[in-house]
């Protein structure tokens, strides 16, 4: 395989299969570990990239010799080092490095949220930097098509346009930051892997009917339909600086000087939700995909290393359940919106929220209605992304998918 330059996009002509004959992504995990009672490895202290060698180092990952390796860190939005928002670039280098001494072939991909182009991410958090020191790929893994991937055990969904490097590599590692996510609970290594679905697909997941009988929210189902068949074959999870609050984008910068490993992600993420003060059964995802035997949960069940995790743990702020609350003078209406489009209002309520306030009479509420799922809007309220466009007539409407946060703004001529 021809091995490009850090900054060349990888290119090869695509094959001609668009659907797996069998589910070749859902092959089980080279690495050992004891299913009944997997370990986690965990390190703190200043330096990402030394903590990840160090929690690397518990891992026998001679099985990657000879082997491809596809290193999916966080990288689905354009920012900079320090916000929380994507994994730190050292423990990218750590476990490039890592993996490179086990005699592995390793590259890094990222399939970013709709409007962000992989590439341009990669350089804004630091990526480029450290993948071009080691000449090591980075992927835009939108730029190939994809393959489909059928879910035998699907309930929301039965098939997934995955990105073609998953299905080609021999192995997966999820490199998640540690955050809290508004519509998820948390994003770590299970929820991460969701950046291997192909360019818009990933909307998708966001936009499914509710399911009858069922108590979970759709979405939570699909991330767990997904990680049966996409369930990482090593987590690392960076909570060097992970997010608290607005999660995935909109959050505060949280300093924990962590960095998490394993084999099984689930235990991975349940030790990760612990030290962030959560717990794993309180995340849908999270539970419904170790109830069907994904992965384990339970903290009595999971051999941490070392055990005195919690002199590391240091609560995180939860999401809000409702963005009214965080921003006063505004009630936001939230249904079936994706990430996209929640992380454009968030960043123009942040930047913009006091001016458009100020704008407008104390006693003028202004609603703000984001998403597809809304039957009836009230008059005048700021309808915002393309799904909201059949509720136009009933006041102010920003097109696009996501639209343009500094719009937002001069859709009420302000
Ligand atoms: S309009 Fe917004 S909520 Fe709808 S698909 Fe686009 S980004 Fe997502």
């Amino acid at each position: 395989m021809e091995t490009p330059d850090a900054d060349n996009v990888v290119s090869s002509t695509d094959g001609d299969k668009d659907k797996l004959d069998d589910n070749a992504v859902l092959s089980s995990t080279p690495f050992e570990f004891e299913a009944s009672r997997p370990s986690v490895f965990w390190a703190s202290g200043d330096n990402p990239y030394e903590n990840t060698r160090q929690v690397l180092s518990h891992i026998d990952l001679s099985p990657s010799k000879s082997k491809r390796v596809l290193l999916k860190p966080n990288v689905g939005r354009n920012a900079q080092l320090g916000t929380g928002v994507t994994t730190h670039p050292e423990v990218v280098a750590a476990a490039i490095d890592v993996f490179r001494e086990a005699g592995a072939d390793v590259a890094v991909g990222e399939s970013p949220i709709t409007g962000v182009a992989a590439l341009e991410a990669f350089e804004t958090g630091g990526i480029t930097a450290v993948a071009k020191e080691r000449k090591c790929p980075l992927i835009d893994m939108d730029v190939r098509r994809y393959v489909t991937v059928d879910i035998p055990d699907g309930v929301a969904i039965k098939s997934l346009k995955v990105c073609r490097e998953v299905a080609e590599y021999d192995i997966v590692v999820s490199i998640p930051v540690m955050k809290t996510h508004m519509h998820t609970g948390v994003t770590l290594s299970v929820k991460n892997m969701k950046g291997c679905l192909w360019r818009r697909s990933k909307v998708d997941l966001h936009m499914l009917p509710e399911l009858s009988g069922c108590d979970e929210k759709p979405l939570d189902i699909a991330i767990a339909d997904m990680s049966s068949v996409l369930r990482p074959h090593l987590s690392i999870i960076d909570g060097t600086v992970g997010m608290e609050g607005l999660g995935p984008s909109a959050g505060k910068p949280k300093a924990l000087g962590v960095v998490l490993a394993g084999v099984d992600a689930f235990a991975t993420d349940s030790l990760a939700c612990s030290m962030m003060g959560i717990s794993g059964r309180d995340i849908p995802h999270l539970r419904v995909g170790s109830e069907r035997g994904y992965g384990v949960i339970a903290l009595d069940s999971i051999e941490a290393y070392p055990r005195n995790w919690k002199d590391v743990q240091d609560p995180f702020a939860p999401p809000p359940d409702e963005l009214s609350i965080e921003f006063s003078g505004y009630t936001v209406l939230d249904i079936q919106s994706c990430s996209a489009c929640q992380s454009t209002l968030l960043m123009f309520l942040k930047k913009y929220g006091k001016q458009l306030r100020d704008g407008v009479p104390d006693d003028k509420e202004i609603v703000i209605a984001i998403g597809k799922g809304h039957e009836k809007l009230p008059d005048g309220t700021l309808c915002v992304g393309n799904c909201t466009a059949r509720h136009k007539g009933c006041g102010y409407f920003v097109s696009g998918c996501p639209p343009v946060a500094s719009e937002i703004l001069s859709a009420f001529n302000i």
